[in-house]
């Protein structure tokens, strides 16, 4: 079979859908770079844009109007390691001249790739001119070593935030981006819902086939969750055995329908040992936002609580808590994790039991 070139393939990796975190504000060491790019190719509009499968991301700085221009491209062109440079043809007036404030009227002219050490591409650092240019050797070689730095600062900034076994956002990250989805949820009063999971029996997989091999499972669970979400989701590990997400535009019925589907998933996860085939369930505790949530510890409760309830009804299940009436907790049972929601007696919130 013939070797793939390297930076290629635009595909996307399992790590790339983690750099959803680089979603944030514009990142300042990213404009110093597009600023070092202007200078060195004596352009007018440098950018980093990052692509996820679904969403394109500007993490430098750009121009407000620019910015207006390229949401309003279909797909950006993408430079790959086979054509570093993209010249002519490839070069493009952006905004199609149908855009009123067309005025900027710059070309792409310069598209590195970035590419990760697997050979993906993960997105393009562009340069912009009013006309197509070729640039000198010396250029363009300073744009691809800064492209290469460029791929440095994306693997630091994964390993600061992500959890290295699992590729799950860290606790505290997870803390500080979710802070800005509840303010979001409550400015607009647009759904937000959150799950956490916990593996059921985690303790005897470890027991009885030894460290490396929970790893292993755990990875393959962070694996099919991360697949089985979208990118604007919110996935983070809480702890040792057990998950949190964050689900945007998500209300009760569709948090519990997640909840079924990823449950599912994760029980058909099958990890070879020696002559076993070792599976795992996972248990689930639900709750959607709500505009009295002061903090994430408040959500925290809620689903801490309805998880507690999965356990204590048998595992391999989910559990709502009602952020409304905090005292009476709706769940399912678990044979109709997506049928009509139940409301059930008060209970007292019962302490976790400690992992
Ligand atoms: P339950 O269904 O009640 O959740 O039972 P459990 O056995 O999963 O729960 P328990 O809290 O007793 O055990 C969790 C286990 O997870 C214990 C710990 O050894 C294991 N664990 C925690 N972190 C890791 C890890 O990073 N790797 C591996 N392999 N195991 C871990
Ligand atoms: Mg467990
Ligand atoms: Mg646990």
């Amino acid at each position: 079979m013939s070797e793939k070139p390297l930076g290629t393939d635009f595909r996307v990796p399992e790590a790339s859908r983690r750099y959803y975190f680089l979603n944030a504000s514009p990142g300042e060491t990213f404009d110093s770079i597009a600023n070092l790019v202007k200078y060195v190719l004596q352009v007018p509009a440098v950018f980093v844009a990052l692509f996820d499968g679904e969403r394109t991301w500007l993490p430098s700085r750009v121009d407000p109007r620019l910015t207006a221009m390229l949401a309003g491209e279909k797909t950006l062109p993408r430079a790959t390691g086979a054509n570093p440079a993209f010249n002519p043809p490839t070069a493009a007036r952006i905004g199609g001249g149908a855009n009123a404030d067309g005025a900027l009227g710059l070309v792409y002219c310069f598209g590195a790739p970035l590419t990760m050490p697997d050979g993906f591409n993960v997105g393009t650092l562009y340069a912009l001119d009013e006309k197509s240019r070729t640039f000198s050797a010396e250029q363009v070689s300073v744009v691809e070593d800064v492209a290469k730095l460029i791929v440095k600062q994306l693997e630091l900034s994964l390993v600061a935030t992500t959890d290295n076994l699992t590729g799950a956002l860290l606790r505290r990250v997870f803390f500080h981006r979710v802070a800005s989805e509840m303010e979001r949820a409550r400015r607009y009063q647009s759904a937000l819902s959150f799950l956490s999971f916990d593996l059921d029996h985690f303790k005897e997989i470890n027991d009885r086939h030894g460290h490396p091999i929970g790893d292993l499972v755990l990875k393959r669970v962070a694996e099919v969750v991360q697949r089985g979400i979208r990118s604007v989701d919110l996935f983070a590990r809480v702890g040792g055995e057990e998950f949190i997400l964050a689900l945007p535009e998500t209300d009760r019925d569709a948090v519990l329908h997640v909840a079924s589907r990823l449950g599912e998933e994760i029980s058909g996860v099958v990890v070879h040992h020696r002559d076993t085939r070792l599976r795992v369930t996972a248990s689930f505790g639900a709750t959607s936002f709500s505009p009295e949530d002061k903090t994430i510890l408040d959500i925290l409760r809620r689903v801490d609580f309805a998880l507690y309830q999965a356990k204590a009804d048998g595992r391999n299940c989910a559990r709502f808590c009602d952020s409304t009436t905090s005292a009476t907790p709706f769940y399912l049972r678990s044979e109709d994790l997506c049928g009509p929601v139940v409301p059930c007696s008060p209970v007292d919130p019962a302490p976790r039991k400690p992992d």
